[in-house]
């Protein structure tokens, strides 16, 4: 492993517009869990609980199984921490290194952890917002409502619109200012550095096709557990293992390379 980490770490140090590319694989060192291994949200969930049509069919169902799963512990994502996968990667953006951080998560643990360039691929579940007037406000706002027994917890404060929470539900489009940023990116990238994603979900993963296809081609740098999906086709350095550790080595290597 230490050989492909160097790897990586002389390809980022050399890279003029690195990006990063990340999915639920790096918080499960946080508690979060990711949706599709072993013990992952969709064994215990259906993932249809999770799409447009049926929350628009009966949106105080979703909003019980919303505080249910929180309750439970099961997907709890405002008492959840950065890791240490989370603060590399954000001491990578301080040193000038990763121009930005293209995420599918809805954790909010990059910003939360120091990352400033985020783009939100798949929007953040610690919001609330109008499917009227866009009006958003914080998740916990509308759970505390909820708890209370308010009949209009989950109406908007402004307009009475639905609220729902702030991410990208199946049968939703990706909003289009982080899909305009990801292809900015995409094509300006020379090094794409993949963080626990399976690259199963679309359009999120084109994003590695395209670095890989345009000319000349970034190199992409992947770390996962299990390999991704299209590891054969994009990755040109794979590193399998844990995110939280694998970061630390990586950011440890490229500080020594930059002392030299
Ligand atoms: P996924 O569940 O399809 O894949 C997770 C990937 O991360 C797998 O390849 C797995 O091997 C890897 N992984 C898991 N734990 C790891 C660890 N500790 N270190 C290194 N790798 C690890 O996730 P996805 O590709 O992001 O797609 C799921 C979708 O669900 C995303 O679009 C995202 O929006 C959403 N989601 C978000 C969160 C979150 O915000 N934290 C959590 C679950 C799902």
């Amino acid at each position: 492993m230490e050989d492909k980490i160097r790897k990586a770490a002389e390809i980022l140090v050399g890279a003029q517009n690195a990006v990063a590319l990340t999915g639920a694989g790096i918080s499960t060192e946080s508690g979060i869990p990711d949706f599709r291994s072993p013990g992952g949200l969709w064994t215990k969930v259906d993932p249809g609980e999770f799409s447009l049509d049926r929350f628009l069919q009966n949106p105080t169902r979703f909003w019980r199984l919303h505080l249910d799963l929180k309750a439970s512990g099961e997907f709890d994502l405002a008492s959840a921490a950065p890791n240490a996968a989370h603060a590399a990667l954000a001491r990578l953006e301080q040193m000038g290194l990763v121009k930005c951080v293209i995420t599918q998560n809805v954790d909010n643990l990059h910003q939360r952890a120091g990352s400033v360039e985020v783009v939100e691929f798949h929007g953040n579940m610690l919001r609330a917002a109008c499917l009227r007037c866009r009006a958003a406000e914080p998740i916990e706002d509308v759970e505390a409502r909820l708890t209370a027994g308010d009949p209009d917890a989950a109406r908007c404060r402004k307009c009475q619109g639905v609220l729902k929470p702030d991410a990208v539900f199946f049968g939703e489009a990706i909003p289009a200012k982080a899909m305009n940023i990801s292809h900015v990116q995409s094509q300006k990238c020379d090094a794409l550095l993949v963080i626990g994603t399976s690259l199963q979900v679309y359009p999120a993963a084109q994003i590695p096709m395209t670095v890989k296809l345009k000319y000349p081609p970034a190199q992409v740098l992947e770390i996962n557990r299990e390999p991704s999906a299209l590891h054969e086709q994009v990755t040109d350095v794979l590193m399998l293992g844990s995110a939280g550790d694998l970061m630390t080595r990586l950011l440890n290597t490229v500080e020594e390379l930059l002392k030299r």
